[in-house]
């Protein structure tokens, strides 16, 4: 059988190993490279049990840099999994060197959407992310209003915020994710980051948002014609990886699904007071300066909340103040550069 190679960027974390355990159920792939940060027990376990011949990180690596690695495997497929911006730039070297790239790293979307679209001219871009998966397995041209749910995050039961410690926001009710994404579920500065990469990735700006606490709906598009298709099934990384990896075949088997009733279908509209950081991400979908803002400041309150520098609240106030910096016009990749150095400059004078 004729293999599809497949390179993973972070391979350690939680994209990267559900990706792994969706290419041993299917076949005919085969990961050729991995790409991984500190984590050098689990990286050499990958190596070896996956047989991988080319691997990069700090702490152990047989060839000199990402862009190497991606050089000599030119695989059929990237999957990027690295967050943060860290993710953005190796995304941008993945492109160069392979045909498809199932996309996680919804980063690279939110400081570089367009010039990431431009150039992935001759690139597959296939989103990983479960609810931009969702509309892109039920989207057509007949789409006037995407709809994309949230968990509401560890927050969404409690009423004072703002004495959280992390050890309790790093406990998401749905989800078991990397530390980064979990915080942004909590704040809700993730949905914002996906409000974004829909907008991107579908080129409407008709998106709503609603907490819905089980995640079984993932998605939903309203047609001209009255029509609403939703995307159901349990909240499950591997569907939508092995979907980014097998598209437009369905290859992955799993005959399991929620059952079709009442909590499966709650709904409820998402306060402006717990999370101020996710409306005011949807205000500056349009303004790229102020996304790169957006994502850097997150970056480092992120860091400085787990480090418990700052209190849960602060997240979103050093994220608004800097984002209320920045103003300005991102050309190229060099602006974007600047603007994230910029806007880590003011997040950490906070
Ligand atoms: P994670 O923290 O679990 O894993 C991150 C991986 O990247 C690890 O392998 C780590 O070693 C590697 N890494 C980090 N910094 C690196 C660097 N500088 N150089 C090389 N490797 C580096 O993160 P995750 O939860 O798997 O998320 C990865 C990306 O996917 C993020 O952009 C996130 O927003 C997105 N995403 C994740 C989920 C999820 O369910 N986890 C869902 C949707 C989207
Ligand atoms: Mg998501």
């Amino acid at each position: 059988m004729v293999e599809k190679t497949v390179v993973i960027l972070g391979a350690t974390g939680s994209i990267g190993i559900q990706t792994l355990d969706v290419i041993k159920k299917l076949k005919g792939y085969k990961v050729t490279g991995v790409v991984f940060g500190q984590n050098k027990k689990l990286g050499e376990k990958i190596v070896k049990e996956y047989n991988v011949n080319f691997y990069y990180s700090q702490v152990l690596s047989n060839v000199s840099s990402i862009e190497e690695l991606l050089e000599k495997t030119t695989p059929d497929i990237v999957v990027a999994a690295i967050p943060g911006f860290n993710g953005v730039i190796s995304t941008f070297q993945a492109i160069k060197f392979t045909k498809r790239l199932a996309l996680a790293t919804k980063e690279a979307l939110v400081c570089a959407g367009p010039l990431l679209k431009k150039a992935c001219k001759d690139v597959e871009l296939i989103p990983v992310d479960s609810e931009h998966s969702a509309i892109f397995q039920i989207f057509d041209e007949n789409v006037e209003k995407i709809l994309i749910t949230a968990s509401g995050g560890a927050i969404r039961e409690y009423d004072n915020i703002e004495n959280l410690t992390p050890k309790e926001i790093l406990k998401h009710p749905v989800w078991n994710m990397g530390q980064k994404i979990t915080v942004d579920s909590s704040t809700m500065i993730n949905k914002a980051f996906e409000v974004i990469e829909a907008y991107e990735l579908f080129e409407l700006d008709t998106i709503d948002v609603l907490i819905h606490p089980t995640g079984t709906v993932h998605g939903a598009v309203f047609l001209k014609d009255g029509t609403v298709k939703i995307h159901f099934g349990f909240p499950d990384m591997k569907i939508p990886i092995s979907y980014a990896l097998t598209y437009p075949k369905r290859m992955y088997i799993n005959l399991n699904w929620p059952e079709f009733k009442g909590e499966n279908f709650i709904f409820t509209e998402v306060s402006e007071e717990k999370y101020p950081a996710f409306f005011y991400g949807k205000k500056i979908i349009k303004d790229l300066a102020k996304r790169v803002a957006f994502n850097a400041a997150d970056e480092v309150a992120v860091n400085m909340f787990l480090e418990s520098k700052i209190k849960f609240h602060n997240i979103s106030k050093i994220v608004i103040d800097t984002c209320e910096k920045i103003n300005g016009k991102i050309r190229d990749l060099e602006d974007v550069f600047e603007v994230d150095k910029l806007a880590r400059q003011i997040a950490n004078n906070f």
